[in-house]
């Protein structure tokens, strides 16, 4: 009788079926809590300080593992066995989350255990006191600003190929720093930002190095980081330096770790002559001084 019936289902029913079967897997769904600990158990996390705006390395253990992709903050990353570098957000008051998505469309997360209370929110902001004859240009700079934003995001959208080095340091030999990443300023103009990198003291003239291996995509002015460079490290990993006196390189440059790239000064938007150095993976700033330390780990383990 069974076999009988089953004669019945003709290739009209599976031109019937078919599109029915393919919409309801592509709906996506939550993975179950046993399906989720076992997705995560094939992930790999690793970070060096658990502060907002760190860096943070996620690659697959498992070779069979279902997942597939990583997505963070509308950004997504094909999961491999390869570590991926990821920068968390270091304005947000909640907790970054990963979103992972496995071969069928379902999907999991993963809260990161970043201390809520050490968010940049709270913290006191520091007004900037620039000098004068900055001020006065501030309007009327407004629109090359704009420029240089625009510039930049352009800058960071490609991502090379170019493999991370095992070498990487600080880019002055000494190391003070007297204004902290993620700290909320107040510009003139009144409008709060948090910033983007770190301030190390440098007197007027001091070498300053690459902290690993890449090529200079960016040795030109801006309004606000005066001279700039930028150096491209590979996989959406670059490392900046502002205020420059001194160019050393030119675009288009190979640089090792620790070459002289520039001379620290005070061009653009600075109270007085320091080193501005920030490192940014795919445009989002990070710690630097974190960061440097997690791809030293991640190139030592590979
Ligand atoms: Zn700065």
């Amino acid at each position: 009788m069974r076999k009988h019936k089953r004669s019945h289902f003709t290739s009209l029913h599976f031109i019937i079926a078919l599109p029915i079967l393919l919409w309801s897997s592509s709906e996506p769904r939550n993975l179950t809590a046993n399906e989720h600990a076992l997705a995560l158990k094939d992930v790999a996390f690793m970070t060096t300080d658990l502060k907002p705006g760190a860096a943070v390395a996620v690659r697959l253990i498992n070779k069979n593992s279902p997942l597939t992709r990583l997505c963070y903050n509308k950004e997504c990353y094909a999961l491999t066995d390869k570590w991926q570098i990821i920068g968390t957000d270091n304005q947000t008051a909640s907790r970054p989350t990963f979103l992972f998505e496995d071969k069928s469309n379902a999907w999991t997360t993963k809260k990161l255990n970043i201390e809520a209370d050490l968010f940049a929110m709270n913290q006191k902001a520091i007004k900037l006191r620039l000098p004068a004859s900055v001020i006065n240009t501030l309007n009327e700079e407004s629109e090359f600003i704009a420029q240089d934003t625009e510039k930049q995001k352009q800058l960071f959208r490609k991502i090379s190929n170019i493999e991370w080095a095992k070498n990487w340091q600080a880019p002055l030999g000494h190391i003070h720093v007297v204004s902290d990443f993620a700290s909320w300023r107040i510009p003139p103009n009144g409008v709060p930002y948090t910033h983007t990198g770190v301030d190390l003291r440098a007197a007027a003239g001091s070498q300053v190095h690459a902290v690993s291996d890449g090529v200079v995509v960016e040795a030109n002015s801006e309004v606000i980081g005066g001279q700039v460079v930028t150096i491209d490290h590979g996989q959406g990993v670059t490392s900046r330096y502002l205020h420059l006196s001194e160019f050393k390189v030119k675009v288009g440059d190979h640089v090792k770790a620790g070459d002289v790239i520039a001379l620290s000064g005070s061009t653009g938007r600075a109270e007085a002559p320091h080193l501005h150095w920030e490192m940014r993976i795919r445009g989002v700033p990070v710690d630097p001084l974190s960061t440097r330390q997690l791809m030293a780990r991640l190139s030592g383990l590979e």
